[in-house]
């Protein structure tokens, strides 16, 4: 059983991005919650994974202001047991790239402080760049 999407049958630009990037096929999802109830964060979450393939699905608005996408950890325990093979943290970590590009929050490197370059531990600057690119 796949669910229908959209009243029209045809699906949103924000669920078109998030299937480019992630590779997945979210009309796959069939709702069953086995995602939701194997996460281990999933009480931190404000919005389920089962429950945020949904509103995808259906357009429903604010996915990208939801703080699930930034407490999932990418643990891949849901992925392992999807009965529709879905990978979902593809589909958190596509979400979380479209929220930083749709922010437009990233940091230069350029705008560093060299001071500051001295002392930020390496990963501050992958992070720094990856923002860059995502
Ligand atoms: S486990 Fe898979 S099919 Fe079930 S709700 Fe989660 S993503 Fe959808
Ligand atoms: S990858 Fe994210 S959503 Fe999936 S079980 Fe782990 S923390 Fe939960």
């Amino acid at each position: 059983m796949t669910i229908a999407i959209g009243a029209n049958g045809q699906s949103g630009a924000l669920l078109r991005r998030v299937e480019a990037l992630s590779g997945q096929r979210l009309a796959q999802c069939y709702q069953c919650g086995t995602c939701a109830a194997g996460c281990p964060f999933a009480e931190a979450m404000d919005v389920l994974p089962d429950r945020l393939i949904r509103h995808l699905l259906f357009d429903v608005p604010g996915v990208l202001e939801r703080e699930a996408l930034w407490v999932c950890v990418g643990c891949d325990l849901c992925a392992q047991r999807c009965p529709r093979g879905l990978d979902v943290p593809r589909v958190m970590e596509a979400l979380r790239l479209i929220a930083l590009r749709t922010r437009g929050d990233q940091l230069p490197v350029a705008q560093i402080p060299a001071a500051a370059l001295e002392d930020l531990p390496p990963i501050a600057l992958v992070a720094s760049l990856r923002r860059q690119t995502g």
